[in-house]
């Protein structure tokens, strides 16, 4: 049974006032609040697990090192991953981004390759392959969005070329709450040999996903986006590439062995963590991952839709307001505008009746631009959210519309 109630007892920030009047936080695909399981891991782990992992022979760091690993067999299975190798651990979607655009580059690229992104990423799916651009000569390919802000497979189809390299997407847009067709773009791309890498920071929180059944071959999250800490994130991929591509950085713990004429690697997943692992980031985000499984992706996301049809329908009743996006199948996600009110006036006096809600271009600033606008108002939606608390944003935003 699903008690919104004691979910929300679970979530302690969830009762402070802010400008005394109670937190209505809607900004979770900013980030998300954290359950206290999550931060009784952390003071956990400093008061009485707290060494440095891998190296150290005494009884502490074989605790922590205990605790990171099954962290990440954590991550595996929560992720249907095939082997705890193929979960490396990165500083958050970014910078595991970041990491295959630098090494499947590095390995797979020639000048005059392509990459296809689409039209609707965050620019940590942008900028890192307009650097790879200059770095390793390739092209960027984009995907065009349609009207609604959603993306055709059969536009895939036609992009694909005998250079096309890699096809990196995201599953689910930040901004509009679009849910990408991503198993029938896999099997578009991998018809063409070409591989495919998912961006699921958006979507990990919110619907069950299986990478195998998936079959992508990369696909990358932050932890703060899932109620775990910041400062950490994932980077799954299939054992056959992270094989073939070189290290991202180098250090200590990624080696197997060093002299100053050639060093050689640790096996998977250390080729690709080096330096001291955020070992209490990790198991911290376990914790995490096991709140969500022990309430059930099926059950968030059944919760989650219900927020949303009920938001949308609250809030499309308001004159002059237009949401952004597709109206059918989408995350509980709602970018919006009203007329002659500016996105960023909103935001801040919805913050003033203690709303907290996000404005601006959500670091998607082409997608922005192809809608033909500045930005949006986004509310974003979390399991922790209510009905009550979506009346308080659409009476608020009555309220401001009668202001102006
Ligand atoms: N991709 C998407 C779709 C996102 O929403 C975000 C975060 N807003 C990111 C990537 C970047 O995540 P992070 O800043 O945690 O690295």
């Amino acid at each position: 049974m699903w008690n919104i109630t004691d979910i929300r007892k679970d979530f302690p920030i969830l009762s402070r006032r802010v400008y005394d009047k109670p937190l209505v936080y809607l900004d979770n695909a900013a980030t998300t609040q954290k359950p206290k399981c999550v931060v009784d891991k952390i003071q956990e782990m400093y008061y009485s697990e707290n060494a440095n992992v891998h190296r150290g022979v005494h009884f502490l760091s074989q605790a922590a090192t205990d605790e990171h690993e099954a962290s990440r067999k954590t991550v595996q299975e929560f992720i249907g991953a095939a082997s705890p190798s193929e979960i490396v651990f990165t500083r958050g979607t970014t910078e595991a981004i970041n990491l295959v655009a630098s090494s499947f580059c590095r390995e797979f690229c020639r000048p005059g390759d392509e990459i296809i992104i689409s039209g609707m990423e965050h620019h940590s799916n942008i900028v890192p392959w307009q650097l790879q651009e200059e770095i390793s000569g390739i092209k960027m390919k984009v995907l065009p969005i349609t009207d609604d802000g959603e993306l055709d497979p059969e536009e895939l189809e036609k992009m694909i070329s005998g250079k096309t390299k890699l096809v990196s997407v995201t599953h689910i847009s930040n901004v509009l709450g679009t849910i990408n067709p991503i198993e029938k773009m896999i099997e578009i791309a991998h018809a063409h040999n070409v591989p495919v890498l998912i961006d699921a920071a958006q979507s990990v929180q919110h619907r069950k996903i299986n990478v195998q059944q998936l079959d992508c071959d990369f696909l990358v999250f932050s932890s703060h986006k899932i109620y775990g800490p910041t400062g950490i994130g994932v980077l799954y991929g299939k054992e056959k590439w992270l094989e073939k591509i070189p290290p991202y950085q180098g250090g200590g713990e990624m080696i197997a062995s060093v002299s100053f004429e050639k060093t050689t690697f640790a096996e998977l997943p250390y080729k690709f963590e080096a330096g001291t692992p955020d070992y209490i980031g990790s198991t911290a985000l376990a914790a995490a991952l096991t709140y969500v499984s022990g309430l059930g992706l099926e059950h968030i996301a059944a919760y989650e839709n219900e927020l949303l049809a009920y938001a949308t329908e609250r809030l499309e009743n308001i004159n002059g307001l237009k949401i952004f996006g597709p109206s059918g199948h989408k995350s509980s996600v709602i970018s919006f505008l009203v007329d002659g009110i500016h996105h960023y006036d909103m935001g801040v006096l919805l913050d003033t009746m203690g709303i907290a809600v996000r404005t601006g271009h959500h670091c998607a600033e082409p997608l922005i631009r192809r809608l033909g606008i500045e930005g949006t108002v986004r509310a974003s939606f979390a399991l922790y959210n209510t009905k009550e608390e979506i009346d308080a944003l659409a009476n608020g935003i009555l309220r401001i519309v009668k202001m102006f």
